[in-house]
């Protein structure tokens, strides 16, 4: 992409309304646009980030069924399930022409169940995992901190159904094990906690914190947890003794957030260890049972010939509050630091001398060898100070950075810049491109 044909609309002044650093820089670099409180326009740069978090949700979802369920819902499924006036003024009620009532969905577990009741009556179909990344509604009491706490927002939620409990813990395990693959992807260390339930339901539920001084939730916790990584192991996620054990690793130090906090049990940990911080949500996972199958009569035939309520389960990632965490939890005083997961571009190219035919031949070939390896370079081409494109390039934030002039390429040498770590080395134009090719080829 070059920067001169791209809709970039980079602020130069920290708008006043942002209190937090992640709204700050989102609203500076261009990404997002407020349309009414909690309610945001997507730009090209942060449309970018949101369908890279979307595609490592969508990739870690194993054989999961990807649909796709309306945000209008009949107010009347909720009727069956009591939560149409359990769920209070964050609901966005709607009436059609027709004075039928409607919501926009603050979550699916009413209309899911009720996919499944249409379509599965017996055990052999199961177990069946579904999930959809749509849009949310939920007419926060304050909205705020940009897309942390939105009003309309993207939620990846899925839907576990199993014969029995233990096949239910099993689906729960699973997406334990896969959200952490998940966020380890984006760059994240998002610890699970022991959470309650809210108006989900359900005795089985952990929340995946970020560690960030700007979160919502006090979270208490033994400060090894941070340290745990999943890696590049191989997670079988049909064996259900390795599946629990990885739960079992990330979970036993102490992690908790104030909902669940047990201070004689925190009194425990090493005192050297024991942390209290903040936390970011990024998402949670229930075990419910047959809370909504039982009222809904979702019911399936066992090997034995019993009609039983479908035991279930449910997991949210919160796809859009994720660019908040990541930029809360990575950047520095001149912008936005990506993790090269999640990276709108995987490399800017600054050209320090526009118009100067070495420069300009020089970038250009950068660019084309960069796209031949299927990395699609941010090309800085204005005609503007060197200052103002690095300063560009630190605001948004894009990990890597090629810098082009006349006279480092009249010694045959372009610079190469990490974002993180500033450090620059000079190296020929066919070996930044190789360098950042192996780069990303790490990045899965
Ligand atoms: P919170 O406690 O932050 O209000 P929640 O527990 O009500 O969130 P869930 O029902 O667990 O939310 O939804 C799954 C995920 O969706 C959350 O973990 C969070 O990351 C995200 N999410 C929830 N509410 C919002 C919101 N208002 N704006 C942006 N993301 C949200
Ligand atoms: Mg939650």
């Amino acid at each position: 992409m070059r920067l001169t044909r791209y809709f970039l609309p980079v602020l130069k002044e920290n708008p006043a309304e942002a209190q937090i650093v992640s709204h700050r820089y989102m609203l500076r670099a261009g990404m997002i646009k407020q349309q009414a409180a909690g309610i945001y326009s997507w730009l090209p740069l942060g449309l970018r980030v949101l369908r890279r978090i979307e595609a490592i949700v969508h990739e870690e979802q194993e054989r999961a069924g990807h649909i796709l369920m309306p945000t209008l819902q009949p107010a009347d499924l909720w009727r069956e399930s009591g939560r149409y006036d359990d769920y209070g003024q964050e609901m966005l009620r709607i009436k059609d022409r027709q004075e039928r009532e409607m919501l926009y969905g603050p979550t699916n577990e009413e209309m899911i169940t009720d996919i499944f009741r249409a379509h599965v009556t017996s055990y052999k179909d199961l177990p069946l995992t579904l999930y959809h990344i749509q849009w949310k509604f939920r007419d926060e009491m304050r909205p705020r901190f940009g897309v942390m706490r939105g009003r309309e927002f993207l939620m990846k939620d899925g839907y576990n159904f199993d014969v029995d409990r233990d096949a239910a813990l099993h689906a729960y395990n699973r997406h334990m094990v896969s959200y952490l693959r998940t966020y380890e992807r984006m760059g994240l260390t998002a610890i699970p906690m022991r959470a309650a339930s809210g108006p989900i339901g359900g005795d089985n539920t952990h929340e995946f914190l970020v560690l960030a001084q700007t979160g919502e939730s006090e979270v208490f916790y033994d400060d090894r947890v941070t340290a745990l990584k999943l890696g590049q192991r191989e997670i079988d996620y049909d064996d259900r003794a390795q599946v629990a054990e990885v739960c079992r690793e990330f979970t036993t130090l102490y992690a908790r957030t104030d909902e669940t906090h047990d201070q004689a049990v925190f009194d425990q940990v090493p005192e050297a260890h024991r942390k209290v911080g903040r936390g970011i949500e990024v998402g949670q996972i229930f075990y419910f049972g047959t809370k909504y199958s039982e009222s809904m009569g979702a019911e399936v035939t066992t090997a034995e010939g019993h009609k039983v309520p479908v035991e279930m389960g449910s997991h949210g990632i919160g796809v859009s509050r994720l660019l908040g965490a990541i930029i809360e939890a990575s950047h520095d005083d001149k912008g936005i630091i990506w993790p090269e997961g999640v990276t709108p571009f995987p490399v800017g190219i600054v050209n320090l001398k526009q118009g100067d035919a070495a420069a300009d031949a020089a970038c250009e070939g950068l660019y084309k060898a960069l796209a031949a390896k299927g990395l699609e370079a941010l090309y800085d081409d204005r005609d503007e100070r060197a200052g103002a494109k690095f300063a560009t390039m630190d605001l948004i934030g894009l990990p890597w950075r090629i810098t082009v002039g006349p006279r480092g390429l009249a010694n045959g040498v372009v610079e190469l810049t990490s974002r993180r770590t500033g450090v620059s080395e000079e190296v020929s134009p066919e070996a930044a491109v190789a360098r950042i090719a192996a780069i990303y080829a790490g990045v899965r």
